[in-house]
């Protein structure tokens, strides 16, 4: 069963999450605490998390870091619930680690179609060779492991998705509406911009070392593998 895992201090809203989830087959579980988030996840190994932007004690926007250095939480998508419409929070989310955003007050129908899609989307694709090559990096599809000239690689599961596709073609431009296609199933909730933010992260994880950069921009045309010929 597919378990989701409510971080959120307003009891009203955990009630109101945990109604839904369960009415759409979902397993829940609950944290909040701040403080006992890290525990609780890596206890109840939840499919998805969905995370309050303002818990007491501590930022879920730090506990959203704290999840992507986390071994086994890495590879678990994260849905922040964030206050009304600041976007440069929003961006920051997606920049420390969310895979999607979801602004209170929400739609219930727009929360459950979003995790219905984050859902989707972390399923990894069709695994090509076990693993593959690509310059200095190296791709294990079937761990889910990245490194680059041996340094492991930190990527969440959207952007590993996304490199994924990116190196299905290595060398050949990708738009942002073929990407949001591929890796977000064409979900009319997420924004051509979101490509961006989530290829910076993508970048930002490959390129920590100070390697050069993998990924090409092409203006007003999209993204491609750089074959650095
Ligand atoms: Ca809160």
């Amino acid at each position: 069963m597919t378990k989701v895992l409510i971080v959120e201090d307003e009891a009203g809203l955990v009630t109101l999450l945990k109604y839904n989830l369960e009415k759409q087959g979902y397993e829940t579980a609950t944290v909040m605490d701040g403080h006992e988030v890290l525990q609780v996840a890596l206890t109840e190994k939840p499919d998805l998390i969905l995370l309050d932007w303002m818990l007491p004690n501590v930022a879920g926007i730090d506990l959203c870091r704290e999840m992507r250095k986390t071994y086994d939480l890495r590879q678990t998508p994260i849905i922040m619930l964030t206050a009304r419409g600041d976007e440069a929070d929003k961006v920051k989310g997606l920049s420390f680690g969310a895979d999607d955003y979801v602004t209170k007050p929400f739609s219930v129908p727009e929360l459950m179609a979003r995790v219905a899609a984050l859902l989707r989307r972390a399923k990894p694709v069709a695994v090509p060779d076990k693993i593959h090559t690509f310059r200095d990096m190296t791709i294990d599809y079937a761990k889910h492991r990245v490194t680059r000239d041996g340094r492991e690689v930190h990527l969440g599961p959207t952007e590993f998705r996304l490199l994924q596709f990116l190196m299905e073609k290595p060398g050949d431009v990708l738009s942002r509406e073929v990407l949001l296609k591929s890796v977000w199933g064409g979900s009319i909730y997420v924004e051509a911009r979101t490509v961006d933010v989530h290829i910076r992260r993508l970048r930002n994880a490959l390129n920590a070392g100070g390697e050069p950069d993998l990924i090409r921009t092409v203006r007003s045309a999209g993204y491609a593998m750089d074959l650095g010929d």
